[in-house]
Formats: C-alpha cells, sequence, structure tokens
C-alpha cells in the first residue's frame, strides 16, 4: 500500500514526501538550501558531502 502524500520537489523533481519532511515541499536540506539561495549566499555546506542531487533516502 502506499498512501503517503508527495510532491514533486521544486529543486530537482524527484519525489518528496509530505509527511515526516521538515523541508517540504523539498525533498532534502540541500534543496531547499539551494532553491532559497542560502547555498550560494553563505557557501552553506555539508560536509564530507559531494553527491550532487541525489539522495538515496525516503524510498517508499
Ligand atoms: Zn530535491
Amino acid at each position: 500500500m502506499c498512501a503517503v502524500m508527495t510532491v514533486k520537489c521544486p529543486h530537482c523533481r524527484k519525489e518528496a514526501s509530505l509527511q515526516d519532511n521538515p523541508y517540504r515541499p523539498f525533498c532534502s536540506k540541500r534543496c531547499k538550501m539551494i532553491d532559497l539561495g542560502t547555498w550560494a549566499n553563505e557557501g552553506y555546506r555539508i560536509p564530507g558531502e559531494k553527491a550532487p542531487e541525489e539522495e538515496p533516502e525516503d524510498e517508499e
């Protein structure tokens, strides 16, 4: 059964859960940061993370 509400992340178009997702409608903190410009403005970085925009979390 797959009754989880999802939206397309505005940044990477990945399915983003609306449940238990503090970053909704984004799929991840990274996408939210990037989309809001925080990434560029403050040089925000997640230490040790180099993957582009793929976060294999939150699979159904
Ligand atoms: Zn995303």
